[in-house]
This record gives C-alpha cells, structure tokens and sequence, in this order.
C-alpha cells in the first residue's frame, strides 16, 4: 500500500496499537553485566596462573598468547553455553559507522554422525571472515580480499539474545593478510598507544617514576528521534536515508520549549527501560536518560569508559536503540538531521586521558604539581586543536552531519577550543608574561611563584563551542549522532601524542639548556599558548563576527562541507601525522579518504534519487489530482451559477511546474559520472545536486501547505513528531 491510504493505514494502526506487555522490573545486582565474560567470571572458570596471563595482557594491551588460549576458549564456550549460545561470531568494526559480524555455530559432526560442540583457542584468537565486499579504499584487490579478525582481548566477549537463541560474540580487531587496519578499531588501540608513549614521556620529565599505562576516556552522549514505525514504510525518505527529504513545518515545533527536560512519555520511557535493562546485562553503564530539545528527540549517556570500550559499548548502544525500537512499534532514528526546521541529534564526546597512577591528566587537581601537569597537558590539546583542526573536522565529516554544522542548533564547522573564563586568563597570562594573580584568586595555588592561582571551576558552560573545556575532561560536541565515536577518538588521540610528544621535546631541550623544571614548563606553555593560542574562543561560536574573525584574523579554517573537509585527509601533514606515529600508513590513510568520500557521493545520491522519485510518483500525482477535483468542482460550480475563481488553480499550477522542472534538471545531475577527481564529485554534489535537492523540496513543502490534506501522500511532520 503507498500514498496517503498508506497514510491513514499508519494512523489507525497507532490508534489500535496496545501496551508492550509489562516484564517484571529486575535488580541492578541481577542485570549487571549477566551477559558478559568479565574478568570476575574468567577468574571463577580459569586455573589461576592462566587467569593471571590473561589479565596482564589485558592491561598491557596485547594478543592473546596462543598457548592459554585453548583455555581461555574451553571456559568461555563453557560459559557461552550454559547460557544457550548454539553460535558465536567474530564482531568487527568496518570503515562504515556500522557494525559486522560472521556468525559460526559451536556444533562440530563426528564421523558416526553424532555432534559435540567446539570451539578452539585458535577460533578464538583469529576468525576468518570472507570481508571482500566490505570497503577497503583499494587495500585488497579481489584475488587477496580475505581479511582476518582478531580478538581485542582489552574488550570483553558477550552473549547477544534474540527471542530464538543466544550468540557469543567476541568484538575483533579486522586486519587484511598484508596487516592493513581494516575496521576502526586497530587504530584506535594503535592511537591510545602512541598517546600513551607521549604521555609517559611528560610524565617522566615532570619527575614521576611510577607511571601506569595511559589511557583515554569516552563519554558519549547520544542523541535519537522516535517516531512511529508505521508512518516509515510510508516515508521512503525516511525508509532508506534515515531523514525527511520533505515536509512542511508543524505549526507547533520547539520553539516553546516545552519538550527539553519535559516529562518523558510513557510509551518511550516504556522503550527507554527496555534498552537500558539490554544494556546493564552487557555491562554497558547508561546513566542519564532526558528528552531532548527538539518534540520527539532524547538523549542517553552511558558513563564514561575506557576509549576502546566505550567505542564498542557505542556500536552496541546504536544498534540495542534501533533493535529495540522495532519491537515496540517505533523507529529509532540515529541520522543527524532527520527533520528540517528543528534541532537535529548529535553526539558529544567527552574525552580525557589518565591512569592508575595519576589520575585524570586533564583535571586540574588539588596540588601545584598536579596543576602544572594539568595545564601541560591542557595546552597540548590546545594546540592539537588548533594545528590539526581541519583534521578534526574531516574526521565528523559526513553527508549527514553537513546538515548540523554550522547551522544554529550545533557547533560551527570552524575548530576552536573552549576554556571558560578562568582558563582562559590563566593561559593569557602566561603569554603575557606578567603573571599578577587569578580572576577569584585564593582558589588554587599552582605553587610555581610565576603562575597564578585560578578556580577548579570551568566557568560557564559555553554550548557554542565544539570543542570546550567541562572541568575534567574535554567535550567534542560536533560528532555526528549515527557516527561511530572511533574516528574522533583516533583523531584526538593522535594529535595528542604529537603534542605531548612536542611538549617533551620542548622541555628536553630546555632543561638540558639548564633551565629548572618551573622555568622549562612555564616556557614551554608560553611558547605553545603564543603560537597555537588563536584557537582559543569563549564567545558566540554561532556569530557572523566569529566566522569572520576566525577566518581572516585567526587563520582557522571553515571547512563547511565535508566535500571541503575530507581531502584534508590527502594533505602530506596528515599522512605525516599518522604514519610517524604509527596509527595509520599513509595506504590506510588513503584507502580511508576513499572510503568516505564514495560513501559521501553515495549518501547523497541516495537521497538525490529519492527526491526526484518521491516528487514525481508520490507528489505530482497527489497534486494533479487535487488540481483536477478542484477544476471539475469549479466547472460544475460555474454551471450551478457561482464562480468560484481559478485563481487558487494557477497558484498551485505555479507552485508544480516549477518543482516538476527543477526535478528534472535534479535527474539530468544524477545521471552524471564523469568527473576528473573524486574531490570534484563531492564538490558537484555539495554545490549542485543538494542545492536542486533543496529547491525541489520549496515547492513540494509549499505545496503540501494547498492540497487537500486527505491527498497528501506522506504521514505529514505533525503526525510523525506528535503522535506516538
Ligand atoms: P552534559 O549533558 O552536561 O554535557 P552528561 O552528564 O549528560 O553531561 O554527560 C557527561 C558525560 O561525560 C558522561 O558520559 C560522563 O560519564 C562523561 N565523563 C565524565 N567524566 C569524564 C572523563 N574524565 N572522561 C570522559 N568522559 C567523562
Ligand atoms: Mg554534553
């Protein structure tokens, strides 16, 4: 059924609709991690020597040694089994935002035809999934395109339930014959390792000899609409590119207010309970459940994790919110801008760096040491921020996320770095030089007697900024809600450890010039706040004046498009970068901007498609038919004596044919191949495809404001934001 029959089939279907039956509420104690390996439940089923290999690969973050892992495997398929698991699957991390896996069941036939169950060290350590029709960016020619997984011993295995059965899943890093990183995941342990080395090396030379493995930390907070699953399958747009390509506004949208923080409707809290209840037995820790600003928007944040775990709680957490959706009767929607004309979703990322020894690097902390090390630290995120920003930007740089950046609901597509009012003076001062004390002085003391004292407080919070200070930690606020945190924690990883790596360099060279360590630290800071301090801004990232300022006086760049934005990737700095530090080599660098780039094209050719579909077999026809009941009802009106006028006629007319004329310049655009590079195809769809795509839409929602309501093929915005 399609148009709007399928319309009204959607709304009955919601007002038919009964409650989820209730499930009996379970205890935290009960929930928490039930379906996960822990390293608690290897120590209960593992001989104790093994067990202690095991745990310190994992703190070291190493493979797993092949002669424990046929023990490892016995006592995890022991496990997997006594919770029903028939199947277990290698979980990989393709170079989409999205998840795969390769499914193998446990069974094993005997030659007389009866069957045990198996399952080896060697399945365990290395999967062999046939990968070929994953992306690769050009690492694999077809005849070599088998890759391999490998189990990330620092991520635990789990049991994934349906309502048939139970899979052990084992989340792998996917890696070609050659040793090519073919997922996200190998480079963000390669990443947290070069940041660990850089890390270590500040560390030492601030005098600390005891120093645990650094690691960084992810928070994430992801942003979602529900909408009810009925109305998708009547909303292709929606069906296949996850946003509306039309629509006219509500009359009602955010703009009361009244939806952020409001009480949660019942039928979602139903679903939110649901989620979160999947999400403790998987051991993933959801804290803060809220509606969001938008009508029909939420938000769930899990407490933060180590980088690497968060990243794979993350993939779960997506995929657990669009499962979940479907059984009760919604549709998860995870695109950054599913609805024009409101907020779009988002997903902060709150990252910072610490260990076991000490502590949090980016919280100021209590002691003046702790707070020159801070402020080391602080800085060198600084200038990560301020030297690879275009980096940063091409590493949230999608077709979907272009429609949040930079308009006035998200973060501007200009990189800077929020520090809050205190900070922000700290770091003047030092550039300055003549260091006369802290806004609220008393508050903290840094000890040297050439810094000042200043306010464990960030000040306020700046929700302008895309990257700000919060205290203890930093707030990336331009990833994109459907991304995959991977790729910015990559980034953020890697540009830190070459400034930790810089900041060493800088005080080596200093002390081994006989400098005392207060004058080396104070000079390195001065240094790298003089060269790298334009990156730094409190004000309205939303204004006009700072898109001009940071543009022509600060030098930053405004990459809006993430046609502008990815070829950064291409740039000798960035494969400098990568390849020095040993996260990616320049043919993984390569194959990733390859790799995005056609999945950019793709997105938006997708949706170009869609568009000229939808106005041609689902608009144009309601329209002509409103156009012809309408002049049938003006002829036999004129012939019954009343004039009813044509002019609503000529103004609908006015409104087709030039959305059936811009549609069909939008079909000619799709229809072209031949572009020189890669970067001038993206730049055709950034500056023509999505400007007609924009175009069509005018007039079919100015249409949508004429026709009869009941012709309307589409469930309409105010049914899909308001009625669930
Ligand atoms: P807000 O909405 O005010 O930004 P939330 O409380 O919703 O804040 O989310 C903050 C997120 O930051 C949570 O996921 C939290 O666990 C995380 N977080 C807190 N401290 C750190 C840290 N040191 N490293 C990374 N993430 C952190
Ligand atoms: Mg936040």
């Amino acid at each position: 059924m399609t148009g709007n029959a399928a319309r009204f089939q959607a709304l009955q279907n919601i007002i038919n609709r009964g409650p989820m039956p209730a499930k009996a509420p379970e205890s935290l104690d009960s929930l928490w991690a039930s379906d996960v390996f822990t390293l608690n439940k290897m120590k209960e089923s593992l001989p104790k020597e093994i067990f202690k290999s095991v745990k310190k690969t994992i703190e070291a973050s190493e493979q797993l040694d092949v002669s424990i892992a046929d023990v490892v495997a016995l006592a995890m398929k022991d496990w997997a089994l006594s919770k029903g698991a028939l199947y277990y699957a290698h979980v990989f991390y393709p170079l989409t935002n999205a998840t795969a896996e390769k499914h193998d069941g446990f069974i094993s036939v005997q030659s007389d035809g009866s069957v045990i169950s198996e399952f080896s060290g060697k399945v365990l350590v290395q999967g062999e999934p046939d990968g070929s029709s994953f992306p690769n960016g050009g690492i694999r020619s077809t005849f070599e395109a088998r890759g391999y997984t490998a189990w990330d011993v620092t991520s635990p295995a789990f049991i994934m339930t349906t309502d048939n059965g139970a899979t052990l899943c084992i989340p792998t890093v996917f890696v070609s014959w050659t040793g090519e990183a073919l997922d996200k995941k190998t480079p963000l342990l390669r990443a947290n390792a070069a940041m660990n080395k850089a890390a270590q090396r500040v560390l030492s030379l601030l005098g600390h000899k005891d120093i645990a493995p650094v690691n960084s930390s992810c928070g994430a907070e992801q942003e979602y609409f529900l909408v009810d699953a009925n109305f998708i399958n009547s909303r292709p747009d929606l069906l296949l590119a996850g946003r509306t390509l039309f629509g006219a506004s509500a009359a009602k949208g955010q703009q009361f207010d009244d939806h952020y923080f409001g009480a949660i409707p019942e039928r979602v809290q139903v679903y939110m309970q649901d989620v979160e209840e999947q999400l403790y037995r998987l051991g993933i820790p959801a804290k803060t459940r809220h509606n969001e600003v938008a009508p029909g928007q939420f938000e769930i944040a899990p407490f933060f994790e180590s980088a690497n775990v968060a990243t794979d709680h993350q993939q779960l957490l997506m995929t657990i919110l669009k499962n979940t959706a479907k059984k009760h009767g919604l549709a998860c929607l995870l695109h950054e801008k599913p609805f024009k004309g409101i907020n779009g979703s988002g997903k902060h990322v709150n990252w910072s760096v610490g260990n076991a020894t000490q502590g949090n690097l980016l919280d100021p902390g209590n002691t003046p040491h702790s707070n020159t090390q801070f402020l080391l630290f602080c800085g060198a995120v600084i200038r990560s921020v301020h030297k690879y920003g275009p980096l940063l930007r091409a590493a949230i740089a999608t077709a979907s996320n272009d429609h949040r950046l930079g308009a006035n609901e998200a973060p501007p597509a200009i990189m800077s770095v929020y520090l809050g009012t205190q900070l922000d003076n700290v770091f003047e001062q030092i550039s300055n030089g003549k260091i006369t004390g802290s806004l609220n002085a008393g508050v903290m003391d840094l000890g040297i007697n050439t810094l000042p004292v200043f306010n464990k407080d960030a000040g306020d919070r700046n929700r302008t900024s895309p990257f700000a200070f919060t205290g203890n930690r930093f707030e990336f606020r331009a990833v994109g809600s459907g991304q995959s945190v991977a790729g910015p924690l990559v980034t953020m990883n890697t540009m830190l450890a070459d400034s930790l790596n810089w900041v060493a360099d800088a005080l080596e060279s200093k002390l081994a010039q006989g400098a005392d360590l207060d004058t080396a630290v104070l000079n390195t800071l001065k240094e790298l706040i003089d060269q790298h301090g334009a990156v730094v801004f409190g004000g309205n990232g939303y204004s006009a004046e700072w898109h001009k300022m940071a543009v022509e006086e600060r030098g930053l760049a405004n990459l809006k498009t993430a046609a502008d934005a990815l070829p950064v990737l291409k740039e000798p700095y960035v494969e400098e970068l990568f390849d020095k530090l040993g996260v990616l080599s320049p043919v993984e660098l390569a194959s990733r901007f390859e790799i995005y780039s056609e999945q950019y094209i793709l997105a938006i050719e997708v949706e170009a498609k869609l568009v000229v579909s939808m106005a041609k077999t689902g608009i144009y026809p309601a329209v002509i038919k409103y156009l012809s009941n309408l002049s049938n009802t003006i002829s036999s009106l004129k012939s019954n004596g009343i004039e009813l006028g044509t002019e609503r006629l000529s103004h609908i007319n006015g409104l087709l044919a030039p959305m059936m004329e811009i549609v069909a310049k939008l079909s000619d655009a799709i229809s072209q191949h031949d572009f020189a590079t890669v970067e001038a195809h993206m730049q055709f769809c950034a500056k023509t495809i999505r400007p007609l795509m924009d175009e069509v839409r005018f007039y079919a929602d100015a249409l949508e404001g004429e026709v009869a309501d009941e012709l309307w093929p589409y469930p309409t915005y105010q049914e899909m934001l308001f009625i669930k």
